[in-house]
């Protein structure tokens, strides 16, 4: 089973969680925790209910300084109500460990406030209007943070919080890595997020990851010199209403295009060396079933969204954890069952055990014989 462990958190957090009753990470966690304890930026977007707040408050708290008084990680909110919901959330997995966590936001006794903030806080989750008073009165130094999020940065947005984000920014003066929770990401979101972030990673457990229990997932194991046979025989043996077949490289999927259309498949390729409209051509087709297998590489098959896709093949081995949730999400898609075949080489085993670690998913394995 996936745990919160595998995902680099300190054995000690998921006893505090298993204490509220939280065991498995969600998709959003899985996929965003590992990325914010590498200390990346990242735009995450997950519906409203997946979990993204465990998802920055656990490496966020994990990377606290203790013995460091001052304030190390900022998270904005657009409601009061949301800054108390996610003080709670902090609190009941900071209690008894010396970490502050302290919540900022309109309505409250100032002078509280300021007495609060002379004790040592470790980290404010605020709304910006009263975040803003603090920091015209420099009750509240930013200076020291290291990590800001943005939460519901859609909702911020749309309640006219822009330029109070770009004053907080500016007049903290904090060079921190930069966390963007949203339910959805859309333009606005993206140009707030890329005026601030450094190559930010961008993380979806929308509707593009879907719960993974719902899909079956198999492994076979092969050499790379029967690969293709392999494949060959998968597809027979399955006979998808709909099937991807993912390849590493284009070049890849041209010579498994040209063999397959040999042996009389009916298939398309699609990747970025085909033009637009090609590529929409071809899309419109396999949406209408008018070819049974779809070949194509990672970049091409960003935001593919058709129902009926009941099987995907890894071909090829995805390079990381992400790009097989990526991949494996194209299916199962409107509550309907899919499936996913992964064929692993002996080199590709490191990864596998990485997907297998991460995700928690329990495949079942068989290895490919060579027909003679
Ligand atoms: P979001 O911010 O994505 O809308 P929340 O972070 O508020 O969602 O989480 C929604 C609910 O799910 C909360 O009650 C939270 O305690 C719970 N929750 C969070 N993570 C998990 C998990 N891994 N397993 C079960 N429940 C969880
Ligand atoms: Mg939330």
């Amino acid at each position: 089973m996936s745990n919160f462990e595998t995902l680099g958190l300190d054995p000690s957090w998921s006893s505090k969680l298993k204490k509220i009753g939280i065991t498995t990470p969600t998709p959003i966690q899985t996929i965003a925790i590992p990325e914010i304890l590498k200390q990346s930026d990242v735009i995450a977007e997950a519906q409203t209910g997946s979990g993204k707040t465990f998802a920055f408050l656990l490496p966020i708290l994990q990377n606290i300084d203790i013995l460091s008084p001052v304030i190390q990680a900022l998270v904005l909110v657009p409601t009061r109500e949301l800054a108390i919901q996610i003080t709670e959330e902090a609190k009941k997995l900071t209690d008894d460990l010396g970490i502050n966590v302290l919540s900022i936001y309109g309505g409250q006794d100032l002078q509280s406030q300021f007495k609060k903030l002379n004790h040592t806080v470790h980290m404010i989750i605020a709304t910006p209007g009263r975040l803003m008073d603090h920091l015209d009165r420099e009750t509240i130094d930013l200076s020291k943070v290291t990590t800001f999020v943005l939460d519901e940065a859609d909702q911020m947005l749309v309640m006219g919080f822009r330029n109070d984000i770009d004053k907080i920014i500016y007049i903290g003066k904090f060079k921190a890595q930069i966390l963007c929770f949203s339910a959805t990401i859309d333009a606005k979101v993206k140009k707030l997020a890329y005026k601030y972030m450094k190559n930010p990673v961008i993380l979806s457990a929308h509707s593009d990851t879907k719960p993974l229990d719902v899909i079956e997932q198999q492994v076979v194991m092969v050499s790379d010199r029967w690969k293709m046979e392999a494949l060959l025989k998968a597809l027979d043996e399955t006979n998808p209403f709909l099937g991807i077949i993912f390849c590493r490289t284009k070049v890849r999927a041209d010579k498994l295009e040209s063999e397959m259309k040999r042996l009389k498949y009916t298939c398309e390729k699609l990747h970025s060396d085909i033009t637009q409209n090609k590529r929409q051509r071809i899309m419109r087709q396999f949406k209408d079933a008018k070819f049974q297998y779809l070949i194509t590489t990672d970049v091409a098959s960003r935001g593919i969204d058709v129902t009926g896709i009941t099987h995907i093949y890894n071909y090829d081995m995805p390079e990381s954890v992400e790009i097989y949730v990526h991949r494996v999400g194209r299916t199962g898609r409107m509550g309907e069952d899919g499936m996913a075949i992964t064929f692993v080489t002996p080199k590709d085993e490191d990864m596998l055990k990485d997907i297998e670690g991460r995700l928690g998913v329990s495949v079942s394995k068989s290895t490919h014989e060579h027909q003679k």
